[in-house]
C-alpha cells in the first residue's frame, strides 16, 4: 500500500450510494471500509443506508459487510 489519501466525512457521505451499489474503485471502497471502521458517526450513517438499501433492492447485492473483503 502506497499513500493514502484520506477521506473526510463529507466525502465519504457523498460517495455512499456509489458504495452501496457497487460502483465506486477498489481503492474508494477500501478507504470507506478504513473509515467506517474510525468514525462511529458514519458507520451508524452506513449501517441504516445498507438496511434501507436491501429494502429497496433486495435483489441486489449489496455490500454484506463492512469487515470483510471479499475473495475474488
Ligand atoms: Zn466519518
Amino acid at each position: 500500500m502506497g499513500e493514502v489519501t484520506l477521506l473526510s466525512c463529507s466525502n465519504v457521505r457523498k460517495q455512499l450510494p456509489d458504495f452501496l451499489d457497487g460502483a465506486v474503485d477498489v481503492n474508494t471502497a477500501q478507504q470507506m471500509r478504513w473509515h467506517f471502521g474510525r468514525c462511529n458517526d458514519c458507520r451508524m450513517i452506513v449501517r441504516s443506508a445498507m438496511d434501507t438499501f436491501r429494502q429497496f433492492f433486495p435483489e441486489k447485492r449489496a455490500v454484506n459487510s463492512l469487515h470483510k473483503t471479499h475473495a475474488a
